[in-house]
């Protein structure tokens, strides 16, 4: 049998900043791979969907390999969302609702920030991640708006959740690829990790 000695992080490659995601991980030291079809999975051992417009990737993920990523979840292969992403994994999208994949017991609200404020850097604390603030970017960006019981929080900015964990599922409403903060995919990271068995964990 083969052994893999280190996690291999997808990138779902379909629409959006998922370059980004690429360079951070590059940067880390982490191997990684675009994700653009089904067979692709089998070669990961966790996917980050990156932000973008849900839209666009709803339409792919529809007609292509919607049912394969959910199953990839299922089977307790760690799924990091970022924004885009995040609206994706929800359990319910409000304005307006729209199919999702369903992996994250959260109520996310598209859009939410309001028109005139497009993007934003915000403060946060992810207390668990880091003792110090952290700088947030958000583009378009959703707010959770219910998170079930089974939802752990991990970061906050301005009294809302933004960064949240349900098993081997995580999701930011910010952009964590887009500073050089790597403390959001360093966790997921060791989340990989832990997922493998014990396997080496990520420096
Ligand atoms: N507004 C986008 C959507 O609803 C998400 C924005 C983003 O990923 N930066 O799909």
């Amino acid at each position: 049998m083969k052994v893999k000695k280190t996690s291999v992080v997808g990138i779902l490659a379909v629409q959006g900043d998922f370059a980004m995601h690429a360079r951070m991980l590059e940067r880390m030291g982490a191997p990684w791979k675009l994700v653009k079809s089904a067979a692709d999975l089998a070669e990961i051992d966790g996917l980050i969907i990156p932000g973008g417009e849900t839209t666009t990737i709803l339409k792919f993920l529809a007609g292509g390999m919607g049912k394969e990523l959910k199953e990839f979840a299922e089977q307790g292969n760690p799924v990091f969302g970022t924004c885009a992403g995040a609206i994706l994994l929800a359990k319910e999208v409000l304005n307006p609702s729209q199919a999702n994949l369903g992996l994250i017991d959260i109520s996310i609200e598209r859009n939410a920030y309001g028109r005139q404020v497009d993007s934003a850097i915000r403060q946060g604390l992810c207390p668990e991640l880091s003792d110090h603030p952290v700088e947030m970017v958000f583009i378009r960006a959703p707010i959770i708006r219910r998170v079930g019981d089974g939802v752990k929080i991990l970061g906050k900015t301005e009294e809302l959740p933004v960064l949240v964990e349900q098993g081997n599922i995580l999701a930011a409403t910010f952009h964590p690829e887009l500073t050089d903060n790597d403390i959001v995919h360093r966790y997921f990271l060791k989340k990989l990790d832990a997922t493998r068995g014990g396997a080496k964990p990520f420096q």
